[in-house]
């Protein structure tokens, strides 16, 4: 079975997000448990933990299709320490968040070169960062996501992925996130060539540590490692991508998240989606 959502707003707490994406018609979702923009938030309070789980329960979203987002600024393959030492201490907090919350899942992009160092240490510095989040929390497994490969962003290829967690010492507690759009524009034609790249995707990194999907069409080409997200069928991937995707028995039973850029539409994405679903 497919779980399929939208990252919802939690405006007004945490608490609201199960609420809104029950809105929506969907049974997985993904959220910010903090301001995405800032380095420091308030703590959660015991109160919005507790709202949150019964929201959870009552709209009956079970804890793994649920799949919180780290901040944007984080960078936990940062050249300079200073940088980088922020980034984990903040990288800590957003995993202790979603310990409290009763989370299995954070998903967060890799990091970024900044032109100073080479990919490889970028991509080994990534992998000591998430190796420190985890001995200092339980339960909570780490998912990088696929990047487009804008800019000095790493992870736009799926040896960045098996490298980072070659190095990860709990490999029990890591795994991916793919990005329908970054996979496309980094270079990955899953229009054309839909068996070819995931059974690529399986021998370099494995379907058993997929642990997530971010649903998304694309306005830029393949190859142009540009992220534009595009709504469902409205973009390069088209609806014969959506349909065979949806009838992928791969894709079952992890969390399925729309990032498509208009929330107007996400209701009738999600029914258009399970349309597919034969
Ligand atoms: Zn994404
Ligand atoms: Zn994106």
């Amino acid at each position: 079975m497919k779980y399929i959502g939208a990252h919802v707003s939690a405006s007004g707490g945490v608490e609201q997000a199960p609420v809104n994406a029950d809105s929506i018609g969907a049974n997985a979702f993904a959220l910010f448990t903090k301001n995405q923009r800032q380095w420091v938030a308030k703590p959660l309070t015991p109160e919005s933990v507790e709202a949150f789980k019964v929201n959870c329960d009552k709209y009956g979203f079970g804890s793994r299709y649920i799949l919180p987002h780290d901040s944007y600024l984080i960078n936990l393959g940062h050249p300079d320490m200073e940088g980088l030492d922020k980034s984990r201490a903040a990288f800590l907090d957003e995993m202790q968040r979603c310990e409290q919350l009763g989370l299995k899942l954070l998903n967060f992009h890799p990091g970024s070169h900044l032109n100073k160092i080479s990919i490889e240490d970028c991509l080994d510095k990534v992998a000591d960062s998430i190796n420190l989040a985890l001995e200092k929390t339980e339960g909570v497994t780490a998912v990088i996501e696929n990047t487009a490969g804008q800019g000095s962003n790493i992870g736009n290829q799926f040896i960045h992925l098996k490298h980072i967690i070659e190095r990860v010492n709990d490999k029990s507690r890591v795994g991916v996130c793919l990005d329908t759009c970054h996979t496309y524009s980094a270079g990955y034609d899953i229009v054309g060539n839909y068996d070819e790249v995931f059974s690529e995707f399986d021998s370099t990194v494995g379907f058993n540590y997929l642990k997530a999907i971010h649903l998304n069409d694309t306005k830029k080409a393949l190859g142009s490692r540009v992220d534009r997200h595009d709504s469902i069928g409205k973009g390069l991937l088209g609806l014969d991508f959506f349909r065979r995707f949806m009838q992928d028995k791969r894709f079952d039973n992890i969390p399925i998240v729309l990032e498509t850029p208009d929330e107007t539409l996400w209701e009738s994405e999600i029914k258009l989606l399970r349309s597919f679903e034969s």
